[in-house]
Parts: structure tokens; C-alpha cells; sequence
């Protein structure tokens, strides 16, 4: 069997056992499989076993790789997990079925002008940076209420959940918290948290979507 076929079987084991730990509340979680780096080849077999949702960091990577596949896989779901420039905002809109990058006020005006013009609403996430960290996207925790507020009334924007990436080398459990509090003070049920090294933790701490690259697809050899 192809190897990165095989590592889905067991992070899906994985996902199944975490969520059965939870005492089988909240939705079923979400596996976003983070195929960048990865070609359309090393992509195919993935689908072909299975997987559905999938995750990339960058626009132009995306429109390279994924309107083929899209094609002949109709129902595949793409989603967004790296920073959104302006000027990108077009491309993302027609290409991508989730965002989960949405940070700024800039760009929510941006997004919901796409929106309308284009009439294609990709989901919309918002990115928290639960760490605090400068070098980071994400809103700051303390702004974030007020944040989604803007988006939903300001920009009509529909909501669906949030995310977020804990600092590197940091136990994640009290980010996953503090992500699932704001998502409950907010009102969103979604929350996209926990990767390769976390994602069981996540789970536990009430992920409805985990973000699974190298665990999938092997170690990346950038990005
Ligand atoms: C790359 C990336 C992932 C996947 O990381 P792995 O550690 O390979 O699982 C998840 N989320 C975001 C935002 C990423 O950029």
C-alpha cells in the first residue's frame, strides 16, 4: 500500500479513538489532510483512499494544483490555512471552499465585497493568535469577540468557526482552551486546533477539525 494511504489509515484510527475518549460529544471531527508542498500524484492516492477535506497554505500553490483534481474529484473540499493578502482575495473566493485566515478588518471589507460580487461564499474562520505571538497572523485573544462581531454585522460575514496554531515547543492544552472559550463566547461551533504533533490533544479539548499534514503525507522538505 502507497505509505502516506497507510499514516491515513492510522491518524484516522487515531482521530476515532480520540473522539470515543471525549465520551462521543460535540460532532464528528473533521480531518483537513495539509497537502502542501505535496504534487497533485502524491495528493491522488490520498483521495482515492478517502479523504475529502483538504488543506493548503498558499493561493498560487492551490491554483496549480488543485482545479485539476477538483475536476475529477467533485466532491473534494479545499481549505485555506495560510495568511490571505488583499490582492489574493479574488483568487482564494473562487478557489477555495474555507478560509480559515480571516484576521484583520482589511480584510473582512475585502472578503465580503468578493463575496457578493462573485455570489460564492467560501466558510469563513477566524484566525486567534492564542499566543500572542508578534510574528504570528491571527486576532489577539482580547479582540476577538469584538472581531466577529464586525465581521458577522458590519460585514456580513457568516461565521462558521475559529482556529488557531499554539505557539511551537509550548504545551498546546491551554491554547485548545482558550480557542474552544472564545469559540462559546462567540457563539461558533466549529474550531479548527491541533496538527500533526497535537491533534489527539486537540480532540480532546474539543477540535471539531484538525489540520493533519506530515503525519499524512511524510515531512516536508520546506514550508
Ligand atoms: C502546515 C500546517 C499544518 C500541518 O502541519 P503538520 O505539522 O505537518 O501536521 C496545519 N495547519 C497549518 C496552519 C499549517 O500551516
Amino acid at each position: 500500500m502507497n505509505q502516506s494511504v497507510e499514516r491515513l489509515t492510522a491518524v484516522q484510527a487515531k482521530i476515532a479513538a480520540a473522539e470515543k475518549s471525549r465520551g462521543g460529544t460535540g460532532d464528528p471531527v473533521t480531518l483537513v489532510a495539509v497537502s502542501k508542498t505535496w504534487s497533485a500524484d502524491e495528493i491522488r492516492p490520498v483521495i482515492e483512499a478517502g479523504a475529502r477535506v483538504f488543506g493548503e497554505n498558499k493561493v498560487q500553490e492551490a491554483r496549480d494544483k488543485w482545479p485539476g483534481l477538483k475536476q475529477e474529484f467533485p466532491d473534494l473540499e479545499l481549505r485555506l490555512l495560510g495568511p490571505l493578502q488583499t490582492n489574493k482575495v479574488r483568487d482564494a473566493v473562487a478557489l477555495f471552499d474555507v478560509i480559515e485566515t480571516l484576521d484583520r478588518e482589511k480584510l473582512a471589507a475585502e472578503l465580503s465585497r468578493e463575496i457578493r460580487k462573485q455570489g460564492r461564499a467560501p466558510r469563513l474562520y477566524v484566525q486567534v493568535n492564542t499566543g500572542r505571538e508578534p510574528q504570528k497572523a491571527g486576532i489577539d485573544p482580547d479582540e476577538t469577540v469584538a472581531f466577529v462581531r464586525r465581521c458577522q454585522d458590519v460585514h456580513g460575514l457568516a461565521i462558521e468557526g475559529l482556529m488557531c496554531i499554539p505557539p511551537a515547543g509550548e504545551d498546546p492544552a491551554p491554547h485548545f482552551d482558550l480557542l474552544a472559550r472564545l469559540a462559546d463566547e462567540t457563539g461558533l461551533k466549529r474550531r479548527s486546533m491541533g496538527m500533526s504533533g497535537d491533534y489527539e490533544t486537540a480532540i480532546r479539548h474539543g477540535a471539531s477539525s484538525v489540520r493533519v499534514g506530515s503525519a499524512i503525507f511524510g515531512s516536508r522538505t520546506y514550508a
